[in-house]
């Protein structure tokens, strides 16, 4: 149980404030166990980070918020309002979506709004389309969320146990390819792309993705986009705030270096440094799961689905302050999607090479929050997916001229680029920040790496042991994180029964 009586007083000690350890410690804080964070960073949040130079304060990791419902839901978990720790606004228009044959898609927030922008962009039956596809997507939701997301596995045959979602699931076409079902909503090559890019987030190409995948489509174009006021990394401030005045004690620039554990093979706490130690009835461990087992479980083999998974491309990241404003048309979005799609995603996935003609995503924080910029300047963050360390490219020799290429083709596109502060990101730096294969989005979605078949969040074989984040269930992204922080502290339930 969480958010209630424990069933026992556990002292859990959570490695990591990334959003999935904040998580597990406001539920698990909330139903009374004694909870410790220990982060090595000086700052809560993880990828969601935040660099802050020259009067700018420029996010480096997530920049696009979907169910900010799950993230309330954390905070409640901590006993806490989230109104009380961070404002979240509606992001609108949610992207500016910028074709290379000239046109441009503003997707606006809600379904009226977007309905009249496709029938303005394309034509009456396209914007008619669109309601029987957000009523498709939202059935689709419904049964997934409950049944396949925000729950535990323990056995691939917990898969069809909810046998009648299963088949609601077969009936909707959930098994069917996802670039097919789109394109069975739209005729219009340019909303299919707007529509089915997202299976991108899961590390997958519309044309291999299960149509099942179209949940996240539903939780960006349909549910909407939003951002925090102060910046993305303001969730994980605001959250680790709220865990800290739920009773929850967070050391900052404390790296653990071993999950130290009985003769019987449980967790007995965490080292730091070599010397320290902290007893723990349970470990809720928050970095990169094959990381974490690598090197903080010596002599326990990650998963095999870890070791030897499909991982989903990376990206190459330019954050950067510069004097000067935006083209009056751009948003706080911006896709700009280069001419190929199949042969984009066939570079990136299957052959491991950069794409020839790059879609990427400009975000522009700071045009909607001022305060994250001085007067008269601007941060930019231009992403562009590459592959991850599995492909064929030499980032040593190569990176820095795929760097300038980016912030080339930023400047191409009309955005200021007289820099003041920067920072540049490849899959090296994801590597060094302790990211398997250089990516910053983990295993793919693919369907052998979801659900029962992704890396567990416990190991029979480590009790007291529980994984919390984007490698393990339910998965990548900001919402699938803070389901999995609910999940781990589930997990700890469970524990504590056994232990009664
Ligand atoms: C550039 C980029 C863009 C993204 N875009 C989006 C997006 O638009 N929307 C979206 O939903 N998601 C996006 N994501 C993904 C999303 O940010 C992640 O899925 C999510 O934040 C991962 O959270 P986590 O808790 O699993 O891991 P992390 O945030 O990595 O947390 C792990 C924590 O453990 C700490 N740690 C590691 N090792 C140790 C140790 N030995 N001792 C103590 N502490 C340790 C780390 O410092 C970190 O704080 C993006 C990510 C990046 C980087």
């Amino acid at each position: 149980m969480t958010g209630g009586r424990p069933n026992r007083t556990l002292d859990v000690v959570v490695v990591g404030a990334g959003l999935g350890g904040l998580a597990a410690a406001a539920h698990l804080s909330g139903s009374g166990h004694r909870v410790t964070i220990v982060e090595r960073d000086s700052i809560p949040g993880g990828r969601a980070g935040m660099i802050e130079a020259d009067g700018f304060r420029l996010d480096n990791g997530p920049t696009v918020l979907t169910m900010p419902n799950l993230l309330a839901g954390a905070f409640e978990a901590a006993g806490a309002d989230m109104a009380d720790f961070v404002t979240i606004d509606a992001v609108d228009p949610m992207y500016r979506a910028c074709y290379a044959d000239g046109s441009t898609l503003f997707v606006r927030h809600g379904r009226e709004a977007m309905t009249e922008e496709i029938r303005a962009f394309a034509n009456a039956r396209e914007a008619e389309s669109f309601g029987r596809f957000c009523d498709w997507l939202e059935r689709l939701y419904r049964v997934e969320m409950a049944h396949f997301i925000d729950a535990n596995f323990d056995s691939p045959l917990d898969l069809v146990k909810p046998w009648r979602a299963g088949l609601e699931l077969v009936k909707l076409g959930g098994f069917g390819k996802l670039g097919r079902k789109v394109a069975s909503f739209f005729d219009d090559e340019r909303l299919q792309r707007i529509f089915s890019f997202q299976s991108m987030y899961a590390g997958l190409a519309p044309y291999e993705a299960l149509s099942l995948y179209a949940v996240i489509t539903y939780m960006d174009s349909v549910e909407g986009v939003f951002v925090p006021r102060g910046g993305m990394h303001a969730m994980a401030t605001g959250l680790a705030a709220a865990v800290e005045k739920a009773g929850v004690a967070i050391r900052y620039d404390t790296p653990v270096t071993r999950i130290l554990r009985a003769g019987d093979g449980r967790v007995a706490g965490v080292e730091i440094g070599g010397d320290e130690r902290i007893a723990a009835d349970v470990v809720v461990c928050n970095p990169d799961l094959p990381v974490a087992y690598r090197t903080l479980l010596g002599g326990v083999d990650a998963p095999r689905a870890a070791r030897r998974g499909t991982y989903s491309p990376s990206c190459v990241l330019w954050v950067a302050g510069v004097k000067g404003l935006p083209p009056a048309d751009a948003a706080h979005h911006n896709i700009h999607f280069g001419r190929d799609w199949d042969g984009a995603f066939r570079a990136l996935i299957r052959d491991g090479v950069r794409m020839p003609d790059p879609s990427i995503l400009v975000t522009l924080h700071s045009l909607d929050d001022p305060s994250l910029a001085p007067e008269g300047c601007t941060s930019i963050y231009a992403l562009e997916p590459t592959p991850n360390l599995d492909g064929t490219v030499d980032w040593v020799r190569d990176g820095e001229r795929i760097a300038d290429s980016l912030r080339a083709q930023v400047a191409s596109l009309g955005y200021p680029t007289e820099v003041v502060v920067e920072r540049m990101y490849d899959p090296l730096d994801w590597e060094a920040m302790g990211m398997e294969r250089g990516t910053p989005f983990a295993l793919a979605h693919t369907f052998r790496q979801t659900g029962p078949f992704r890396p567990n969040n416990v190991d029979r074989r480590v009790p007291g042991l529980v994984f919390t984040g984007s490698s393990t269930l339910p998965g990548v992204g900001v919402p699938m994180v803070l389901v999995s922080g609910k999940l781990a502290a589930a997990r700890v339930e469970q524990f504590a029964e056994g232990r009664r």
